[in-house]
C-alpha cells in the first residue's frame, strides 16, 4: 500500500516536470498528492478520504474516527528491529510535550509547551519555521496539568493551534505568520487550552478547560475563513437571569444551591469527535466545581452535564443527546478522555459505535448514532462501582467510595484515572484497542463546607488528600499501596470486553499509542524507550534510546517511498540515570523520527545548562517539625497538589518536587516559590496567594519529609 504505483509517479513526474524545472517548489511524492510543500491543503473530501493517502497523517487522530490506526506496511514485524533514527529536533521547552505530529504535503507540524508550533521538512528535518503566541508565563498557574499542547489542525492552508490563554490562532502553513487570532473565553477568568482544535465542514471546533478554578465548560465553533463564531454550547446551566436553552433547563433541574458561583465546571478539555456518518460532534465533559459534591450541589441532584458525552448536531450545534458517565460525581472523573468511532460486529451484526476507556475504569461501547449503552466492561481495577447497569446507563456504586467530612474514603481509580487524555488507538485488522492503563489509588475526605474558600488561581476540590481518616484507611489490612502503582500496554477487545494481553511498564507512567497495518504498536514509556509491540500477541519487537519520558502519541508518513514514524518526547523530569543533553530542555525535549536504516545518533554528552531536578530521590535530611510538616501539608494539597501532585508525588508531566533540587536550599525554595523568579517557566509567584512566609517553608519541609519517606520506603523494597 505504501509501495508508489510505478506508473502513477511516472505521470505525475511528467505533469510537474515544468513547474520543477522553473524553480516552482511542487512535492511529487505519489502518496500526497500533487499539492505544493506546505499547502496544508486539507479539506472535507481530502480529510474524508483519507484513507486513499496513508502515507499523510492528515489530523491529529489522522482520520475523522480518530483510531490511529495507519494503512502502511512498509515497516513490518521482519524488519522493525532496523528501524533507527533518521533525524531529530530539539524542543526548547523543559514542560510536557504531548503533541502529535501531523504531516500533510511534505511538512511536519507540532506543538510544544506554552502552545509554540514549529513546521519541518519532514524528510529531512530541516526546520521551516517557528510561532510563538508568547503566553504570559502567570498563566501557568491556572494550568492544572502543565503548560502542554497536544497538537495543531491542517485546513485549506492554515494552521489552527489552540492557544494556553485561551486564544485561537490561524496561521499560514506555509510562514508560519498569523492570519487570524481570537479570544475564544473571558481573558479575565481563569480558563486555558491544551486541546487540539478539530476541523469539520469549513469550521474549528474547541472547548476549554479550568473545571478546578471556577470555570463554566463550554465548547464553540468558529468559521475556519473568519474565526467568526458560529455555535456555542454550555455544558452547565447558567446563572439566573442569564440566557439558557431547554437542555440547560432540565440539567438546572438535577442542581441544588448557587453552584453558579463556582461556575461549575463540566470543561470539555480534550476529546472531541466528528462522525460523518451521523452527521454528530461528541465531547467528554469534565468533572464539577468543586470535586465535593456536598459543596457544589448541597443535598443532592446528578448535575449534568459535569462528566457526560454530549452529542450535538455539528451544523447548529445543537443538542441531541447525553450520556452521564458518573451521576454527582466526586471523584474528578472527567469523561474528556480520546473518543473513537468504529464498525464492530457484535452479536451477529455490524454496529457503527462510539468508544471511549475513561478514567472510571469502565470501558463504553455506545451505539453512534442513538447513544445506546451495547456495554461497558471494567477494563482496570476499580472501587468505586461494582459495575454498570446496561439499562439505565448507570454505575452500581460502592457506598463506601462515597466520602464526607470527617468520613475518609480509599477510592480507585485515583484522579489520575486507569486512563488519562494519552491517545489509544484502534486496529481493525486485529479488533483490538491499544490503551495505557494506569492503576492507582487515592484517599479522599471532604473539606467542611465553612472551610471551602473559592479562590480562582488555586484548585478548588473541596477534598483534602491526607487526614488521620485516610491514613488509618491505608493502615487497614488488604489496603491498596498509596497511588501510583503500575502502569502497562493493554490490547483490549471492545466486542469481548476483555483484556487481551498487556506489556507491563518498568517504571509508572502512560504513554499514547499507534497501530500499523503490518499489526505493530507503537508507544513510549518512562523509562527512556520508544517501543514497538506485535499488535496480536504484546510481544516486544524493537526499542530506542529516547533519553526522555514519553507520554505523546506517534504517527507515521511516507516521503520518497520511505515510511517514517515520529514521537514526542520529554515530559516530568528525566528517566532514572539519563543526563541531560539538550542545553535547550532540562527534560531533553525532543522530536525523534525514525525510518528503516536511519543513522542519526542523539548526543550522549552531557549538555550545559542546569538541571534543577534530580534523577534519583536524594532529599536532604528532614530537618522541620511536625508541626511545619503538618502545616505544609494543608497548603500544599491547596496550593500545590493541583499541579505537582498529591502527597508531593506528581501523577503529570510537571516536575516531582521531591526530586527538586531546590529542597537543598530554603531561600532559593523562597526565591522560586514567593520571588517568582522561575515565572518564565511558568512557576508564578504564589505570594498573594500564601498568607506567610512560614507557609512556604512550612511546604519546604512537608515535601521534605515526604521525599524522604518514600526514599525509605524504596530503600525497604530493594532490600526486601
Ligand atoms: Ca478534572
Amino acid at each position: 500500500m505504501n509501495k508508489p504505483n510505478r506508473r502513477n509517479v511516472s505521470i505525475i513526474a511528467l505533469a510537474i516536470a515544468v513547474p520543477l524545472a522553473l524553480g516552482g517548489a511542487f512535492f511529487a511524492s505519489a502518496q500526497n498528492g500533487p499539492h505544493a510543500k506546505g499547502a496544508a491543503a486539507v479539506d472535507a473530501a481530502r480529510q474524508l478520504a483519507a484513507d486513499k493517502e496513508p502515507g499523510t497523517w492528515m489530523s491529529a487522530g489522522r482520520t475523522y474516527d480518530e483510531q490511529r490506526y495507519s494503512p502502511l506496511t512498509a515497516i513490518d514485524k521482519g524488519n522493525v528491529s532496523k528501524l533507527g533514527l533518521a533525524w531529530y529536533g530539539d524542543i526548547d521547552t523543559e514542560r510536557g510535550q504531548e503533541s502529535t505530529p501531523v504531516v500533510v504535503d511534505g511538512v511536519m507540524y507540532i506543538t510544544t509547551a506554552w502552545s509554540m508550533v514549529k513546521a519541518y521538512d519532514a524528510r529531512t528535518g530541516e526546520k521551516l519555521w517557528e510561532y510563538d503566541p508568547k503566553v504570559d508565563r502567570a498563566v501557568g498557574q491556572v494550568a492544572c496539568c502543565d503548560v502542554v499542547n497536544r497538537g495543531v489542525a491542517a485546513w485549506k492552508g492554515k494552521i489552527y493551534l489552540g492557544v494556553l490563554d485561551g486564544r485561537l490562532i490561524a496561521l499560514d502553513g506555509k510562514s508560519g505568520k498569523v492570519v487570524w487570532s481570537i479570544q475564544t473565553t473571558d481573558p479575565k477568568q481563569p480558563y486555558t487550552i491544551t486541546q487540539v482544535p478539530r476541523l469539520v465542514k469549513g469550521m474549528v471546533i474547541i472547548g476549554n478547560a479550568g473545571a478546578e478554578y471556577t470555570c463554566r465548560g463550554y465548547v464553540s465553533a468558529y468559521d475556519a475563513e473568519s474565526g467568526k463564531m458560529k455555535w456555542r454550547f454550555y455544558t452547565v446551566p447558567a446563572a439566573p437571569g442569564e440566557p439558557t436553552t431547554p437542555e440547560l433547563e432540565k440539567a438546572r433541574k438535577t442542581w441544588n444551591g448557587e453552584f453558579w458561583k463556582f461556575g461549575g465546571g463540566a470543561t470539555a478539555w480534550d476529546s472531541i469527535l466528528y462522525d460523518p456518518k451521523t452527521n454528530l460532534v461528541y465531547f467528554g465533559t469534565g468533572n464539577g466545581l468543586s470535586w465535593a459534591p456536598d459543596i457544589r450541589s448541597p443535598g443532592g441532584g446528578d448535575n449534568l452535564f459535569t462528566a457526560s458525552v454530549i452529542a450535538l448536531n455539528v451544523d447548529t450545534g445543537k443538542y441531541v443527546w447525553h450520556r452521564q458517565l458518573v451521576p454527582r460525581d466526586a471523584w474528578d472523573y472527567d469523561v474528556t478522555n480520546p473518543l473513537m468511532t468504529a464498525d464492530l460486529k457484535i452479536g451477529g451484526r455490524m454496529r457503527h459505535v462510539l468508544m471511549q476507556a475513561p478514567k472510571t475504569g469502565f470501558y463504553y461501547v455506545w451505539d453512534a448514532k442513538t447513544g445506546a449503552l451495547i456495554s461497558a466492561e471494567q477494563f482496570a481495577p476499580a472501587n468505586w462501582a461494582t459495575k454498570i447497569d446496561l439499562k439505565t446507563g448507570r454505575p452500581v456504586e460502592n457506598p463506601a467510595a462515597r466520602y464526607g467530612v470527617n468520613k475518609a474514603a480509599i477510592v480507585y481509580p485515583a484522579p489520575l484515572g486507569a486512563h488519562n487524555w494519552h491517545p489509544m488507538s484502534y486496529s481493525p485488522r486485529t479488533g483490538l484497542v491499544y490503551i495505557p492503563v494506569t492503576e492507582n489509588n487515592t484517599g479522599f475526605e471532604q473539606t467542611p463546607p465553612d472551610k471551602f474558600k473559592i479562590n480562582a488561581r488555586t484548585y478548588n476540590t473541596g477534598t483534602i488528600s491526607t487526614s488521620a481518616g485516610i491514613t488509618k484507611l491505608y493502615a487497614e489490612p488488604g489496603a491498596p499501596p498509596r497511588g501510583n502503582v503500575k502502569s502497562y500496554l493493554q490490547a483490549w477487545d471492545p466486542v469481548a470486553g476483555k483484556e487481551v494481553w498487556r506489556a507491563p511498564n518498568p517504571e509508572f507512567g502512560p504513554s499514547g499509542t499507534m497501530v500499523t497495518a503490518s499489526d505493530i504498536v507503537f508507544s513510549g514509556n518512562w523509562s527512556g524507550e520508544f517501543l514497538a509491540f506485535d499488535a496480536k500477541s504484546g510481544a516486544k519487537l524493537w526499542s530506542a534510546p529516547t533519553q526522555a519520558n514519553v507520554v505523546a502519541a506517534p504517527s507515521t508518513y511516507v516521503i520518497g517511498g520511505e515510511q517514517y514514524v515520529a514521537i514526542l518526547v520529554g515530559a516530568r523530569g528525566l528517566p532514572k540515570g539519563q543526563v541531560r543533553t539538550n542545553a535547550l530542555s532540562a527534560n531533553n525535549s525532543r522530536l525523534l523520527v525514525f525510518k528503516l536504516g536511519g543513522t542519526a545518533k542523539l548526543p550522549t554528552t552531557p549538555s550545559s545548562g542546569a538541571s534543577t531536578i534530580s534523577a534519583t530521590l536524594n532529599p536532604p535530611l528532614f530537618t522541620g517539625t511536625n508541626e511545619q510538616v503538618i502545616d505544609g501539608q494543608g497548603s500544599y494539597s491547596r496550593l500545590c497538589a493541583g499541579c505537582h501532585g498529591a502527597a508531593a508525588i506528581a501523577d503529570k508531566s510537571i516536575p516531582d518536587l521531591r526530586y527538586s533540587t531546590l529542597l537543598r536550599s530554603l531561600p532559593e525554595w523562597n526565591n522560586v516559590v514567593l520571588e517568582g523568579t522561575r515565572a518564565n517557566k511558568g512557576m508564578a509567584s504564589f505570594r498573594s496567594l500564601m498568607g506567610s512566609r512560614e507557609e512556604s517553608e512550612n511546604i519546604f519541609n512537608y515535601v521534605i519529609s515526604q521525599a524522604n519517606k518514600d526514599k525509605a520506603t524504596e530503600e525497604a523494597k530493594r532490600s526486601r
